[in-house]
């Protein structure tokens, strides 16, 4: 609190803008998970397991069997701004492939909890490393016998933050996070093997094979997965379908009798990542003609191709929000596509004209 009554101004020391920088990164379990699990993809991992108890508020490991890293990589990367991914400015603008460049992820898990890192590169003879990190600080650095790959355990998350513990929700608020956190990733990479476990509890286990359908039996089950409708669109030269940016639909709706009465399920990627778009999400309703009760969304997993410069990049990648060019475009692209799916299960009649 500020006494007196001119205002001071004065520069925060260095841990308490670290925090601060932490709490806006790390919001919650689900955020951790996030960021694991990205750094597990990253890390080309075809086996991505990820356990967490009571919420994630108790713990969260993450397991990889991806490239590993030697003991001076992961003394490194639990540094503030360190990454593999990018070497400067320029590789920015030419595009990153990878989910993550910012380096500051494992830093900012560690400054806000106990981070036990224990990992081994692919075809090292030796034994791994096991790094303990907490609250920003490295504790202990040891060999381990491990298997390649990598495997970080978070707990005691905000023990340092007691403003952010005080917010997060419920045990089961906190696990519907990360569960549709892992699902998103489960859905955008069947080809790789991705499992969740809950209080011990195995919640799904995708196979990795590559199908989408078996990825969607194994997430949602086999009632919502047999009632699924393939989308499959592309703009060729003759066909109907419009024109617009995206280059190709793809992916699965679900029957309009198969529905929940929340939105999630709703999951729409683009080139690969998770994106929250209003915009696409309407289109697919409204694709659906009037058919599906009202407060009812369907099961939807839908990848959208689009040329990479004409997205705006520039939107924050946490918010997984996008900016289209041409949204109208997009819009009559998406409702074609749904639509053209529905009609040929007879599903929906063809009813008012596109636009
Ligand atoms: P970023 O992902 O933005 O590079 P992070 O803080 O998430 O930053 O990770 C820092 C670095 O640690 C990564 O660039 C990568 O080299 C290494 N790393 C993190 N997680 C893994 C993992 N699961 N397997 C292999 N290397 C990893
Ligand atoms: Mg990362």
């Amino acid at each position: 609190a500020v006494e007196g009554d001119a205002t001071e101004i004065r520069k925060l020391d260095d841990r308490t803008v670290q925090r601060i920088a932490a709490g806006e990164v790390v919001e919650r379990p689900a955020s951790a998970v996030k960021e694991l699990v990205e750094n597990s993809l990253d890390a080309d991992a075809s086996r991505i397991e990820v356990a967490v108890e009571r919420g994630g508020v108790e713990s969260i490991r993450v397991r990889d069997d991806g490239v590993g890293m030697s003991e001076a990589d992961v003394r490194a990367a639990v540094q503030e701004h360190t990454t593999s991914k990018i070497e400067d400015v320029d590789d920015l603008e030419s595009g990153v492939a990878t989910l993550g460049f910012r380096g500051e992820a494992l830093h900012t898990i560690g400054a806000v909890s106990r981070t036990e890192i224990t990992t081994k590169p692919r075809s090292a003879d030796d034994a791994g490393t096991k790094l303990t990190y907490v609250g920003g600080e490295v504790e202990s650095v040891e060999p381990a016998g491990c298997p390649e790959g990598t495997t970080v355990e978070v707990t005691e998350l905000f023990f340092n933050t007691p403003a952010r513990k005080k917010y997060l929700k419920t045990e089961a608020t906190e696990f519907a996070h990360v569960n549709r956190v892992v699902t998103q990733y489960a859905l955008a990479n069947p080809d790789v093997a991705v499992s969740l476990e809950h209080d011990g509890r195995e919640v799904f286990a995708t196979t990795g094979q590559g199908d989408l359908q078996s990825t969607l039996l194994a997430v949602y089950g086999k009632d919502v997965a047999a009632s699924m409708i393939g989308v499959d669109a592309a703009p060729e030269v003759g066909s109907e379908f419009p024109e617009g940016p995206l280059e190709g639909i793809s992916g699965y709706v679900s029957h309009p009798e198969t529905t929940r009465s929340s939105r999630e399920y709703v999951s729409t990627f683009v080139n690969g990542r998770y994106v929250r778009s209003p915009a696409v999400r309407e289109a697919i309703l409204e694709a659906y003609g009037g058919q599906l009760a009202s407060d009812r969304y369907p099961f939807v997993v839908l990848f959208l191709e689009v040329p990479a410069e004409t997205v705006d990049v520039n939107v924050h990648p946490r918010k997984m929000e996008i900016r289209w060019g041409d949204e109208a475009g997009v819009r009559r692209q998406v409702r074609a596509a749904v639509e053209d799916a529905l009609l040929d299960h007879g599903l929906v009649r063809s009813s008012a004209p596109r636009g």
